[in-house]
């Protein structure tokens, strides 16, 4: 298809697209297409908040996308560029998410047109305040209906003002506190929250190169040790994916791509030391010669792995074309385009979807309203019985290893480490990684076994897709 004859389509029609895609290869009873594609509502909201001596107006969105599963999910953008197609198609994309990765939530998302560095912490808070004033008043912040979370510009501190807000509304909720995920541990929230959605890009990538065939797919070889990486946007998913890829993985980050430029540097950038550059000076630039104006320009550069954690929108029909990575990971919602899509396919570009890649944070998400509802961390009542356990077997190691000599004792820390039960953070850790390989064996299954089916995003979608059919069906719709 020649790109320039292809006109955009905004980032709702973009998802509809990939949506019709696969209901294409689906066998859907009458209607039931139609009943999941679109968006059940969306609630506007105008409200007043009096800001440096005048009352400033502010518009905010909350829109609900499918609701077979109550609670809907969905994060709180502060952007300037929110917009009710926006909201719409992240809804959607929400639905379709919590189906893949099989959290018991339907689709939300909702946004406020704000550009949050123009305000300091208090008038946020109230501004913050406010808004969610009017979505709790309509039942759109509810622990049993609708339950947010943090996205672009928002984080733990304004979810804490969220659920704080919801509490002194409903003072008698004795489940107040999961009205909303997110919040800082001190404030209901759970350990590995905040790393989630970065921790889960770097499972799914491990799960992927656990998939010799899908590896290949991309023409890359052996495991991500050594890959060379681009990441768009060290914010919080792109910073944690950046952070444990290099740490972990032997990954190598050459460039790093923000609003003011990007840096590159093909013997590998210190994560830790950009990323507090940009917290200390708002950007990249000045922090060393590596530096480069044209940071959507990076994009194109070559490198094994492409990280997108920014936008929606910034690989499209105008670069496509020209994109070097051989495989590219959505941690953005919708940062390629419907048609941007097609010209990567075409070229053999695999593109790991959104969808799943960024399920890590409702995946977490999801455990924090199990944590917030059971009113127990995890962990509280098995740690210590655990390692009583373990201390058994390790008693009875160290007695035999005393008959059969030296070559039987035990490695020098296998103690240390065997006996110490998991605390929150692993568990929490050790159900997001088996939710996201489980999650991708899903989608894999689908990829590689049907001959119709050519890609992961439509592998994606066709499970998400059966599953929230399966849910309506159920409640005989
Ligand atoms: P964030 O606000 O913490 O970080 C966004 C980063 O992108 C910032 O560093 C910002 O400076 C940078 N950025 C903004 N515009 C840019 C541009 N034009 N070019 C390059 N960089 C730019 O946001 P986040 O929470 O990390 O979210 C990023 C993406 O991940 C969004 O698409 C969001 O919907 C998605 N996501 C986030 C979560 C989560 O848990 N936070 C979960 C799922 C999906």
């Amino acid at each position: 298809m020649d790109a320039g004859t292809m006109i955009e389509p905004s980032f709702r029609e973009s998802v509809d697209l990939m949506f019709n895609r696969a209901v294409a290869l689906m066998k859907l009873p009458p209607g039931l297409e139609d009943k999941i594609r679109v968006c059940n509502s969306t609630y506007t909201v105008r409200f007043g908040v009096k800001l440096r001596g005048e009352i400033k107006t502010f518009t905010g969105y909350r829109s609900v996308h499918s609701e077979h599963m109550e609670p809907v999910k969905g994060g709180i953008r502060y952007a300037t560029g929110v917009n009710q197609d926006e909201v719409e198609a992240l809804a959607a994309l929400m639905t379709y998410k919590c189906a893949l990765v099989e959290t018991p939530f339907g689709g939300s998302k909702g946004g406020l047109c704000i550009d949050p560095r123009e305000y300091d912490e208090d008038e946020l808070e109230r501004i913050t305040r406010r808004f969610a004033y009017e979505l709790a008043k309509r039942d759109l912040i509810d622990p049993a209906q609708n339950v947010p979370a943090p996205d672009m510009g928002t984080g733990e501190r304004e979810m804490a003002w969220i659920a704080d807000q919801y509490a002194r509304m409903n003072t008698s909720d004795i489940n107040a506190r999961a009205c909303v995920t997110g919040k800082p541990p001190h404030a209901g929230g759970i350990q590995g929250r905040v790393e989630a959605t970065g921790r889960g890009v770097q499972y799914a990538l491990q799960e992927f190169f656990r998939h010799p065939d899908a590896v290949a797919m991309a023409q890359l070889n052996g495991m991500l040790d050594g890959k060379t990486v681009i990441v768009q946007g060290l914010g919080n998913v792109g910073y944690h994916a950046a952070k444990f890829l290099s740490e972990e993985d032997g990954c190598k980050i050459i460039g790093v791509i923000e609003r003011d430029g990007a840096l590159v540097d093909e013997a590998g950038l210190d994560v830790e030391a950009v990323s507090q550059w940009i917290r200390n000076h708002g950007g990249v630039k000045g922090y060393s010669t590596h530096y480069v104006e044209d940071g959507a320009g990076v994009l194109e550069h070559d490198c094994d792995i492409l990280v997108p954690a920014a936008l929606e929108g910034v690989i499209n029909l105008s670069n496509a074309d020209r994109i070097k990575a051989n495989l590219i990971i959505e941690a953005a919602n919708g940062p390629v385009t419907a048609g941007a899509d097609e010209i990567l396919r075409d070229k053999g570009v695999v593109i790991i979807p959104d969808m799943y890649a960024n399920a890590g944070g409702v995946t977490v998400s999801y455990f924090e309203w199990v944590k917030n509802l059971s009113h127990i961390r995890f962990g509280r009542m098995q740690r210590r019985q655990e390692e009583a356990r373990h201390l058994l077997i390790v008693h009875e190691l160290e007695r035999l290893s005393e008959h059969l000599g030296d070559a039987w004792s035990m490695t020098s820390n296998f103690k240390e480490k065997y006996l110490r039960g998991a605390d929150e953070l692993e568990l929490v850790r050790s159900g997001l990684d088996d939710t996201m390989r489980g999650a991708y064996q899903a989608m894999h299954e689908v990829w590689r076994s049907r001959d119709d089916v050519t890609d992961l995003r439509t592998a994606a979608y066709i499970v998400a897709i059966d599953r929230v059919a399966e849910s309506y069906q159920a409640k005989g719709l």
